[in-house]
C-alpha cells in the first residue's frame, strides 16, 4: 500500500475520496514514501522545489537562524539576513528595482504588488487609474485579488463576482495562436489587442499591466514571441500604465537565467517572486519595486500601505538567503540553463512523435506537454474523460510526479502536463524523467 486514506482526519483535503501517499523523505529530485517506493519529482510540487530535497546546506542556515531569533514584527524590525537577501536580489534584479519586501505566499506578493501600484496612482493624483490588465491564460494566485487578475475560468465558478477593475487581454499561446509564423507576427499580434484593451477601458482608468513572463500552468510554459516585452512595455509606458511582472512560477533560474524578465527583455516597474526563491524550505515570496515609487510614496503619505504578521519574518528570509548562496556556490542558475536545454531538446526528440502529443514548448526547466485526440486539427479531448488525470495517475504508479492542468489556453478545459523538476536534476535524471514519461505516455495512450 502506498497510499493512505483519511476519511476521519481533520486536514483539509481538497479531495476526501482520493488515497494520498504518505511521503517520508526527500532527497535531490527524488521523494520516497513510507513504503520505500521512489518518485522522480518531475515537477517538484508546483514548481516550488529549486534547490532539491534533503539540502543540509540550506536546511542548517534555517535551524541556526531559528535558534538565533524565530520572529520579530517585519514593520519594526530588521535582521542581517533580510538586509543581506533584499541587496543580493536587487543586484541581480533587472535595472531600477532596487527596494524588496518578504512576504510568504505567491498569492499575497501579486495582491501587494497590484496595492503598490493602485496606491502609487492615488498619491499622484490620479484615483481613478484603480483597473489592472491581466491576460488569460494566466495565473497570479488563489485570494480573492489574485483569483481575480487569473484567466483560470474554471478556478473562479464558485467565487463571482470578483473584482471588477480587472481587465483581461489575450496572452501568447504559440500552439493555438492561430497565427502562420507566430515568431514573426506574435509580438505585433498581441500588442495590438493590448491596445485595443487600452483604448476601449481608457488609460487614465488603468493602474497596472501584470504578466508572467513565461506563462506557468495556466498555459503550459509558454514563451513569448520574440519581440513581445518590448513592445507591451512601449506600450505601457506610452499610456503611464505601471508594469508588473509576475515571476513566483518561473524565477529563481527556471528558465536558464535568474529573472526571466531579463531574458525576454522586460523592465518592469514592479517584480514578484515565490516559490523557489526558498525552494518549498519555507513560505516565501519577494515584492521588489522602485527606489523612486517609494519615495513619491513617502513623500505623499508616508510609505506603502501595507503588513501582514510574517513579513520580512527572519526565519523566512533566512531561507532564501541559505537558497541564494547555494545558487551561488554551485553555479545553480548556469546548471539549470545548460541541463534545461538538454531537457527541451529531448523532450522534442522523444515525445513529439507519439500519439495524442500535441505540443511541447517551454524554456530551460520549465516545459509543457498538451495533449489532444486529435494531432492534426489540434482536437482536444473531451475533458469528461479525464484523460490527463489518468495519465498522472499512470505515471505515479511508474514513479514519475509531474503537475497537471485541466485549464486549456483560450479557458476552456484541457489537457495540460507541466514539467519543471528540482534545479539541482542532473543529465541522466532528466533521461530517466523523459523515459518514464515516453513509456507512462505509450502505456496510457495505447489503453485509451
Ligand atoms: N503567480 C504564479 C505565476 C503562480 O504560478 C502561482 C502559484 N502557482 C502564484 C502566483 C500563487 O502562488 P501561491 O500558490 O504561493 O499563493
Amino acid at each position: 500500500m502506498n497510499t493512505v486514506r483519511y476519511p476521519d482526519g481533520n486536514v483539509l483535503l481538497r479531495n476526501l475520496a482520493r488515497d494520498f501517499p504518505v511521503i517520508s523523505h526527500g532527497q535531490g529530485v527524488y521523494l520516497f514514501d513510507k513504503q520505500g517506493k521512489r518518485y522522480l519529482d518531475g515537477s517538484g510540487g508546483a514548481l516550488v522545489v529549486s534547490v532539491g530535497h534533503g539540502n543540509r546546506e540550506v536546511a542548517d542556515r534555517i535551524h541556526e537562524q531559528l535558534l538565533r531569533v524565530a520572529y520579530v514584527n517585519g514593520t519594526h524590525f530588521t535582521a542581517d539576513v533580510t538586509e543581506a537577501l533584499a541587496s543580493k536580489l536587487c543586484a541581480l534584479a533587472p535595472e531600477g528595482l532596487d527596494r524588496a519586501a518578504f512576504l510568504s505566499s505567491g498569492s499575497e506578493v501579486t495582491e501587494a504588488a497590484v496595492k503598490f501600484a493602485r496606491q502609487l496612482w492615488v498619491e499622484r493624483g490620479e484615483p481613478q487609474r484603480s483597473k489592472v490588465i491581466t491576460r488569460m491564460p494566466g495565473y497570479h494566485g488563489n485570494t480573492l485579488y489574485a483569483l481575480s487578475m487569473s484567466g483560470r475560468p474554471h478556478y473562479k465558478k464558485f467565487f463571482g463576482p470578483l473584482l471588477s477593475e480587472v481587465v483581461t487581454t489575450p496572452a501568447p499561446y504559440p500552439y493555438r495562436s492561430g497565427l502562420a509564423d507566430y515568431a514573426r507576427d506574435g509580438a505585433e499580434h498581441y500588442a495590438r489587442l493590448l491596445e485595443e484593451t487600452i483604448e476601449r477601458e481608457g488609460a487614465s482608468t488603468i493602474a497596472a499591466f501584470i504578466a508572467e513572463p513565461v506563462i506557468g500552468s495556466s498555459a503550459g510554459a509558454s514563451v513569448p514571441p520574440p519581440g513581445y516585452f518590448e513592445r507591451v512595455s512601449e506600450i505601457c509606458r506610452r499610456h503611464g500604465i505601471l508594469t508588473i511582472a509576475d515571476e513566483v512560477m518561473c524565477g529563481c533560474g527556471r528558465t536558464g537565467q535568474f529573472f526571466a524578465s531579463t531574458q525576454f527583455q522586460f523592465q518592469p516597474d514592479v517584480l514578484v517572486l515565490g516559490k523557489g526563491i526558498s525552494g518549498g524550505y519555507v513560505p516565501l515570496s519577494a515584492l521588489l519595486v522602485r527606489q523612486s515609487h517609494l519615495e513619491e510614496m513617502r513623500q505623499g503619505s508616508g510609505g506603502f500601505m501595507h503588513a501582514q504578521t510574517y513579513l520580512q519574518a527572519p526565519v523566512m528570509t533566512a531561507a532564501g538567503l541559505a537558497v541564494l548562496d547555494y545558487y551561488e556556490r554551485h553555479g545553480l542558475v548556469a546548471h539549470a540553463a545548460r541541463v534545461g536545454e538538454y531537457l527541451q531538446r529531448r523532450l522534442r526528440e522523444v515525445l513529439l512523435p507519439l500519439p495524442h502529443v500535441g505540443s511541447i514548448q517551454g524554456v530551460g526547466l520549465m516545459a509543457g506537454v498538451e495533449f489532444v485526440e486529435d494531432k492534426a486539427s489540434k482536437r482536444p479531448f473531451p475533458r469528461g474523460r479525464k484523460v490527463v488525470e489518468g495519465l498522472l495517475s499512470e505515471l505515479f504508479a511508474q514513479g514519475l510526479i509531474l503537475w497537471p492542468n485541466t485549464g486549456h489556453a483560450d479557458g476552456t478545459n484541457g489537457d495540460l502536463v507541466m514539467i519543471g523538476p528540482p534545479l539541482v536534476i542532473t543529465e541522466s535524471e532528466v533521461d530517466e524523467l523523459v523515459e518514464l514519461l515516453a513509456r507512462g505516455i505509450n502505456r496510457y495512450m495505447e489503453r485509451l
